[in-house]
């Protein structure tokens, strides 16, 4: 079977689109003004650089989170989601800012807040969401929520799609997660929700946030990407990502940067704590794999980028150390089945891997990482074969 063919939903599965409609209906009792759409994302390389002013290159996915929306003529928010235990929400448009709201609905009024906050004239509304993005597994379905329902606030205030609008958007969605929600987010995620194209990843530099598309030529190599959720998250993540940020912004100062991103190769040798040091020496040597990884895309040499995969898992595992042993575990399984490489992709600790993997032993790499699991006793992990879709749209 080839990923193209699987990629494709099977006959009698319901669109997100379609099931936001009818969680509209069956919540709020209202039909939609429209429905948007934004993906999620898996990233290919550059992982723990976006909030060090380094490059990362993810792309967005084809599985999107859906809004359909219906303006109101009140100043009242309703929120509903089709996501099991995500309770529907109810507030007031000046009441979604910090500390107001928490759960799920934090994402979603976080984000209209902050657009708002931007000059957005985000009218009360009725909002339901469906996904397909899988929650919580690093595939970033809560940026894919934000931007969902960000575009579709634009759209009932009246405003023009426009590049200006996405920035506000993304800008919108990065300050919901960090100020609202309270997890920390580099705004990879946002970014390539809004700014991607299909077929495509995206070169973000973070310093900037400017942003070029790098077209993959997958097929045509006779790759697939593979991604495998753990289905694990390790409750740690949070504050250990946290603590993360803190040892980047700690060795930059260090080094007298304004961001560690900046680093050199030379610059390692002046940190003296170890733990800095190793910190440093991913976000580095990061960086340099995310350029060497474009150079060899743009080329059409996409088997080459495998050993890039590779190091970088090593990296993110023993020097930033934000690995568990269900990556490690599928990461090797997959490498050790044919993949020309991998990687864990997303924050770590649980969430996916990534698998580059010639189509013939596609299935022979699903089926060793699931064995390595179970020969561990670790939860059976899903596999899902991606291609390249385009950024957040209105659907209807
Ligand atoms: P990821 O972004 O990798 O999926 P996060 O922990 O950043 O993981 O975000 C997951 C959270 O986002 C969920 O716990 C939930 O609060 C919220 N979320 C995402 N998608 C939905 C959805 N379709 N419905 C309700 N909540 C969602
Ligand atoms: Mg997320």
């Amino acid at each position: 079977m080839s990923g193209a063919f699987r990629e494709r939903e099977p006959e009698g599965v319901v669109s997100p689109a379609e099931r936001a409609a009818a969680e509209l209906a069956a919540t709020w009792s209202v039909g939609p003004d429209g429905v948007w759409a934004a993906p999620g994302r898996v990233n290919l390389i550059g992982e723990h650089v976006d909030y060090n002013g380094g490059r990362c290159l993810p792309m967005a996915l084809t599985r999107v989170t859906a809004a359909a929306v219906r303006r109101r003529n009140d100043d009242r928010v309703r929120l509903s989601s089709d996501a099991p235990e995500a309770a529907p929400f109810e507030g007031r448009l000046t009441e979604l800012g910090p500390g107001a709201v928490d759960g799920w609905a934090a994402y979603v009024a976080g984000t209209l807040w902050a657009l708002r906050e931007a000059g957005v004239d985000v009218p009360g509304m009725d909002v339901a969401v469906a996904s397909d993005v899988p929650v919580g597994a690093g595939l970033s379905s809560s940026a894919a929520l934000e931007c969902a329902v960000a575009l579709a606030a634009a759209g009932l205030a009246g405003r023009t799609d426009d590049p200006q609008l996405r920035h506000q958007v993304v800008q919108a969605a990065i300050r919901a997660e960090n100020e609202v929600v309270g997890a920390g987010t580099g705004g990879m995620d946002q970014t390539v929700a809004m700014l991607a194209e299909e077929g495509a990843a995206l070169l973000i530099d973070t310093r900037d946030f400017s942003t070029a598309p790098v077209r993959l030529r997958l097929a045509d190599a006779g790759l697939v990407l593979v991604v495998i959720d753990t289905r694990v998250t390790h409750t740690l993540a949070d504050g250990q990502y946290a603590q993360r940020r803190r040892d980047c912004e700690q060795a930059a100062r260090e080094l007298g940067l304004a961001q560690l991103g900046e680093a050199t190769a030379d610059d390692l040798e002046r940190l003296t704590d170890p733990r800095l040091r190793a910190r440093a020496r991913h976000v580095v040597g990061e960086i340099g794999r995310v350029d060497r990884v474009v150079e060899l895309v743009a080329a059409g040499r996409m088997a080459e980028i495998g050993p890039l995969l590779d190091a970088s898992h090593a990296s993110l595992r023993d020097d930033y150390e934000v690995s568990a042993v269900e990556l490690d575990t599928v990461v090797a399984a997959a490498t050790g089945a044919g993949a020309l490489g991998a990687r864990m992709t997303g924050g770590g600790f649980g969430g996916s891997a990534i698998a580059l993997v010639p189509e013939a032993v596609v299935a022979d790499v699903e089926r060793a990482v699931v064995d390595a699991c179970a020969r561990r006793g670790l939860t059976t992990p899903a596999t899902l074969v991606v291609t390249s879709g385009g950024a957040a749209r209105r659907l209807s």
